[in-house]
């Protein structure tokens, strides 16, 4: 089941108050429009009724991808509280579903991290072993062309249906490199014990890190 409460919100162009949907809980078998409408960002889009202004105003959902099996829970900011909260979700859970059978769960805390995520779900592809080759990258990277550090790195889908990774430098210009699935098949089976017994809800480049170290 979806839930959802309103609430009023003021525009912060001209001030005027405007009702918003806020979704606490996304269940998409109930509201199978909301697929995309998180993905374009419609679903954290507010109206405002006098100005017509309709900027994004960012609120803390839980999304789930029911056929997939995925929950995901978008916390602006500090999301050590999901974090407990999703490791624990299956408790006293009235939802009819049962979260720990077979089920992906992941916590984030921007928008980015959230867009991600589900390019990487909707590529059927599992997202901590794009973290580990996002390690693999930037090394490379930093290795060849020393003067220019890495603040960000996505997985990406262009219009074209190429996969890559979307790569940020610290002069803001940004760049890119090809996605390999050689090196995605080999990364998985390089930590396929690992992953078969890790159930962290945070995949990261911390996570990454750790991850790597754990099988140094
Ligand atoms: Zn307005």
């Amino acid at each position: 089941m979806s839930k959802t409460h309103i609430e009023n919100v003021k525009c912060p162009k001209c001030q005027a108050v405007s009702e918003m949907t806020i979704w606490e809980f996304i269940d998409t078998s109930n509201d199978p429009q909301m697929k995309a409408q998180v993905r374009n960002g419609d679903a954290f889009r507010f109206h405002c009724k006098s100005c017509g202004n309709a900027p994004l105003i960012f609120y803390p959902t839980i999304y789930h991808q029911v056929n997939e099996k995925y929950l995901i829970s978008y916390v602006p900011g500090d999301p050590s509280s999901a974090e407990t909260y999703m490791k624990d979700i299956n408790k006293d859970n009235e939802s009819g579903y049962d979260f720990d059978n077979g089920y992906t769960k992941r916590v984030v805390s921007d928008m980015n991290q959230l867009r991600e995520k589900l390019v990487i779900l909707d590529e059927g592809l599992d997202d901590r072993i794009i973290e580990l080759m996002k390690l693999f990258i930037i090394a490379d990277i930093q290795n060849s062309q020393n003067e220019l550090r890495i603040t960000e790195i996505y997985f990406n889908k262009d219009k074209e249906g190429e996969r890559s990774f979307s790569i940020r430098f610290d002069n803001d210009k940004w760049g890119g490199t090809a996605f390999s699935q050689e090196n995605y098949d080999q990364v998985a089976k390089t930590f396929r014990k690992s992953l078969l017994v890790d159930d962290e809800v945070i995949i990261d480049t911390e996570w990454a890190v750790e991850m790597l170290n754990k099988n140094m």
